[in-house]
């Protein structure tokens, strides 16, 4: 696989790299190339025990975060090393232990806090900022990049952006 993506750069190599990683991810989606498993992936699994802020009740939640080490994943012009990953991973994870939590009979019979911090807002999954989906400030990597929707309370312990611009989204 490894070498099937490195004959396909080398194809495109007199092409602009924003063409080339256009190019590839199409292929990738369409099922040509699997990016996806040929790159080793930085994950961080992340558990905590918390109430539920509707009754009280005990709640375990956990999630993964991660990354690969691709060759589009960049920081400054570089290929980003583990430990900026596992960095960003760890943001994250802090992030999300701020999330306030409810269980399942509090979420159906709608006991839940309606105020805006438990709303969500979408974001670039590469950048974890709204400006860069909305199309502001696009990272390096939009061309390629997702969507994610964060909570309010997980993009202010983020802090990666002015928050007025999660009130448009
Ligand atoms: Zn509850
Ligand atoms: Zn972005």
């Amino acid at each position: 696989m490894k070498t099937k993506l490195n004959a396909e750069l080398a194809k495109h190599a007199r092409l602009p790299e924003s063409v080339c990683k256009r190019l590839l991810y199409a292929r990738a989606k369409m099922g040509w190339i699997n990016v996806k498993e040929e790159y080793e992936t930085v994950s961080l699994r992340a558990e905590k025990n918390v109430k539920c802020k509707g009754c009280g009740k005990r709640l375990k939640r956990s999630k993964t975060f991660s990354q690969t080490l691709n060759p589009f994943n960049k920081k400054d012009g570089r290929l980003k090393t583990r430990q900026e990953i596992y960095e960003e991973l760890s943001k994250e994870s802090t992030a999300w232990h701020l999330v306030k939590e409810y269980c399942k009979e509090c979420k159906t019979n709608g006991n839940v806090e309606k105020n805006v911090s438990s709303k969500t807002i979408t974001v670039c999954d590469k950048c974890l900022q709204a400006s860069c989906w909305q199309g502001i400030f696009m990272c390096d990597k939009a061309d390629i990049a997702g969507t994610v929707e964060k909570t309010i309370d997980e993009l202010k312990a983020l802090n990666l952006e002015n928050p007025c611009y999660w009130e448009s989204a």
